[in-house]
C-alpha cells in the first residue's frame, strides 16, 4: 500500500528540466539554451506565498506539486498561484482556503502531535525537541513536508524518494503543551558517502535563532552515536554536497563554534618542549567534523601561523598534516577574540544528555563516554 501510494505520488511530481518544458518558453530557449531554461525553472517561483496555519510568508523557490494542483503546462510561466494553504500539523496542502480550513479544523495531528519517535529534548525546559520519522512509514506526511520545504530550498534532492530517508523534526512546545514543527533535517538511511544530513530547513518564521545550528549539532551527534555502535572511529563526511548558500553559512558557523570550543578547552601546547601538539585529525575525531572542513575553518579563522616546530611561542599548535614539520600555530587569545567577534560565544551546542530512546547510547569511543 505504501509503495503504491508513493509510486502514485512520484508519478505525479514532475521535476522540471529543459527537456520536459522546452515548448513552454521559446524565448528563453532561443536566448540562453536549455541549461538556462532549466535554471530559470528551477528558481522561478510558481507560488507567491504560503499560509502555514495562521502565518503567511513569501516563498523563495518553486515547489513541484502534482499536476492536479499546479498543472504541468503552467510551469515556467511565473507565479500561477498566489497562496498555497498548508496545514501546520501535517503539511497537507490545498489551493482552496475553504477546503483547507475544513481539514485544518479537523486535522488529527493537531491533538496527536508530530509523527514518529521522540529522540531528543534540548535543555531542561522541554520547549525544543526532535522527533525521528521513517519516510517509508509516514510517506504521505514526509512527501507533504518535502513539498512545503521545497519552497525554501534550492535543492532537488528534497523531493527524492522519501522511503530512503529518515526525517528529524524540530518541534517547539508552547506553554499550553501544543507542539509545532518548526524545521527538520533529512538523512539517507544508507549513505555510501557517509553523509549525516541530506536537507536541512528551519522554517522562515523561526530562522535567525541559531536553530539551524542546533539541528546540525544533533545530526553530528547522531552520526557519532550510530558509528560508535558499529565501532567506527572515523568521522562522518558531513552534509550532502552541494550545500545551499544558506546551509553553507549555518555549517560554517557550526563548524567554527565547535572547533573553537574544542581548542579553547584543551591544554596549551608547549612548542619549545615539543609537547601537547594536536593534529587536524585529532580535532576531527573529537568534533566528528571531517578533516577538510576542520582545516577550512582553521584557515578561515585567520591568525593561523605557519611555524617550525620548536621555534614557536606557547599557544595552540596544530599540525597541518602528519608530517613532523611545519606546524600551524594558533594563538588562544586570538581564538577567543575571534569567537567574540563572530558572536559564537553563546552559540547553542547539542545537549549530550538530551537523547532518549535508541540514541541514548552507553557506547564509548576509544574509552571516552559519549552519552550519559
Ligand atoms: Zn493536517
Amino acid at each position: 500500500m505504501a509503495n503504491t501510494a508513493n509510486a502514485h505520488w512520484r508519478s505525479n511530481i514532475v521535476v522540471p528540466t529543459a527537456e520536459s518544458v522546452k515548448d513552454s518558453s521559446n524565448d528563453t530557449t532561443k536566448a540562453n539554451g536549455k541549461t538556462a531554461l532549466a535554471d530559470k525553472l528551477a528558481h522561478e517561483r510558481n507560488v507567491k506565498e504560503v499560509a502555514l496555519g495562521d502565518l503567511l510568508f513569501d516563498t523563495w523557490y518553486p515547489s513541484w506539486f502534482p499536476d492536479e494542483v499546479i498543472p504541468d503546462k503552467q510551469r515556467g510561466k511565473g507565479i500561477v498561484q498566489t497562496t498555497m494553504y498548508v496545514c501546520k500539523w501535517c503539511f497537507a496542502y490545498h489551493r482552496d482556503p475553504e477546503i483547507w480550513a475544513q481539514h485544518y479544523s479537523n486535522c488529527p495531528r493537531a491533538t496527536s502531535g508530530p509523527p514518529g519517535t521522540h529522540i531528543y529534548h534540548h535543555g531542561s525546559s522541554d520547549t525544543l525537541s526532535i522527533w525521528e520519522v521513517e519516510g517509508e512509514v509516514e510517506h504521505v506526511f514526509c512527501q507533504n513536508l518535502s513539498l512545503f520545504a521545497k519552497f525554501f530550498l534550492d535543492n532537488k534532492s528534497v523531493l527524492y524518494d522519501v522511503n530512503d530517508f529518515h526525517y528529524f523534526l524540530l518541534v517547539h512546545t508552547k506553554p499550553d503543551g501544543v507542539k509545532q514543527i518548526i524545521g527538520f533535517f533529512s538523512k539517507e538511511k544508507q549513505s555510501w558517502d557517509r553523509n549525516n544530513l541530506a536537507c536541512i530547513l528551519v522554517f522562515p518564521p523561526w530562522q535567525r535563532k541559531g536553530l539551524g545550528s542546533l539541528l546540525i549539532a544533533v545530526s553530528y551527534e547522531i552520526g557519532r552515536r550510530e558509528d560508535a555502535l558499529v565501532g567506527r572511529v572515523d568521522p562522518v563526511s558531513g552534509p550532502e554536497k552541494p550545500i545551499s548558500n544558506l546551509g553553507k553559512k549555518s555549517y560554517e558557523r557550526y563548524w567554527s563554534a565547535e572547533i573553537a570550543r574544542y581548542l579553547l578547552n584543551i591544554e596549551e601546547t608547549d612548542c619549545k618542549n615539543n609537547t601537547g601538539f594536536i593534529t587536524v585529525e585529532m580535532i576531527s575525531r573529537e568534533t566528528w567534523i571531517a578533516p577538510d572542513d576542520c582545516l577550512a575553518v582553521l584557515r578561515e579563522m585567520g591568525g593561523v601561523e605557519r611555524v617550525l616546530k620548536g621555534k614557536g611561542k606557547k599557544g595552540k599548535a596544530v599540525k597541518a598534516d602528519k608530517q613532523e614539520e611545519p606546524v600551524e600555530q594558533l594563538d588562544k587569545g586570538f581564538i577567543r577574540e575571534w569567537v567574540n567577534r563572530q558572536g559564537l560565544d553563546s552559540y547553542p551546542s547539542v545537549d549530550v544528555d538530551g537523547f532518549v530512546g535508541r540514541y541514548r547510547s552507553q557506547e564509548t569511543i576509544e574509552g571516552v563516554e559519549v552519552a550519559a
